[in-house]
């Protein structure tokens, strides 16, 4: 029986680890791919967390899982298909079939950003296409860009990096926005944004980094052609809690209900990173749910040694 069970190996799973183990517990991670750091390895440059400016996403998730090690946490290439929890402990099965019995689990799994599936968009992702304006948007600055979407990420990014670059064409499938009235008011209020309703984003060129966007009308089906450095794709997030259905509470859009103590409605399962319900997705905050799910989990195994020993 493990003390901790971690599924996934980004920023949020592996500072629970080392907090896991700075605690003593006794901790498996479980990560997907053979390498560690969820989203952040596939981000050139990292720049916006505190005292690690310009550090490459994968190098920093190197250090991550070197920490994580030598504090002694143990590793285990994975895929979770189910969660039993039952009275006394919580069972952990994996796609080859082999179950996991641990008294905690800390679900640290992520969420993952939609493709738009045009052209090239794969390619050139962090050399010009980029999925977080807040991590990404300072690389741009006097640069024409591109927000894809029309929620409210789609238009705060828009806003966001207005005040950063020169140009923002706002690129939406259809006329409507679903983002609040309040900030459709304030898109439209600034000089630097462009809606262009009812275009999708069919090929992005460029030979090293973006350089233009070729957009299909969706209802002429008239082709455009548009010169950019950069472009946002802000068309919604899938948290990965496939495997949880029906275990913990989940809200409509997929994500696991918990507040910042990162509990979960279920005893012995904990919650870190950008699966959670939050309001800031980001490197810092993820690194941040790790420490308080330990924290938490902590202070759930006092409360209950304590009520066993007085029973
Ligand atoms: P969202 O509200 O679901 O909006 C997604 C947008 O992307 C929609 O405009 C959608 O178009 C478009 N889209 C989806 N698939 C597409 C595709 N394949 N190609 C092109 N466009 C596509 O997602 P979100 O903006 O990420 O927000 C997620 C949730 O967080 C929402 O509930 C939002 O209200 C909430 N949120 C709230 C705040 C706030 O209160 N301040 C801030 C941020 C987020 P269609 O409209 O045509 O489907």
């Amino acid at each position: 029986m493990r003390d901790v069970v971690i599924i996934g190996s980004g920023p949020a799973g592996l500072s629970a680890a080392v907090y896991a183990k700075r605690a003593a517990l006794d901790v498996v991670v479980i990560e997907k791919e053979p390498f560690s750091g969820g989203q952040i390895v596939n981000t050139k440059e990292v720049d916006n967390y505190l005292g690690m400016k310009g550090i490459s996403g994968f190098d920093l998730a190197t250090k991550y899982k070197e920490h994580a090690t030598e504090l002694g946490a143990c590793f285990l290439e994975g895929n979770v298909s189910k969660i039993d929890a039952l009275k006394d402990k919580i069972k952990v099965e994996l796609s080859n079939g082999e179950v996991i019995e641990t008294k905690n689990v800390i679900i640290a799994t992520g969420a993952i950003h939609k493709k738009i599936g045009a052209e090239n968009e794969e390619k050139l992702t962090g050399s010009g296409v980029s999925y977080c304006a807040t991590c990404d948007g300072a690389f741009f600055k006097g640069k024409d860009v591109a927000v894809i979407g029309g929620g409210d990420v789609a238009l705060e990014d828009a806003l966001y990096l207005s005040n950063i670059c020169s140009k923002v064409y706002l690129i939406n499938r259809r006329e409507a926005l679903r983002a609040a009235k309040s900030v459709q008011e304030a898109v439209f209020a600034r000089d630097n944004i462009t809606f262009l309703p009812n275009y999708t984003v069919e090929r992005i060129e460029g030979k090293f980094k973006v350089e233009k966007a070729y957009l299909k009308h969706t209802i002429n089906g008239e082709g455009k052609e548009i010169d950019i450095n950069g472009i946002f794709i802000a068309i919604g997030m899938e948290p990965v809690t496939d495997f949880l259905k029906g275990v913990v509470s989940i809200d409509d859009n997929g994500y696991i209900i918990a507040s910042e103590d990162c509990r979960t409605d279920v005893k012995g399962i904990y919650v870190a990173g950008d699966v959670r319900t939050k309001r800031l997705r980001q490197l810092v905050t993820a690194v941040a749910d790790g420490a308080n799910a330990v924290y938490s989990l902590e202070e759930d195994d006092k409360l209950y040694m304590v009520q066993v020993t007085e029973e």
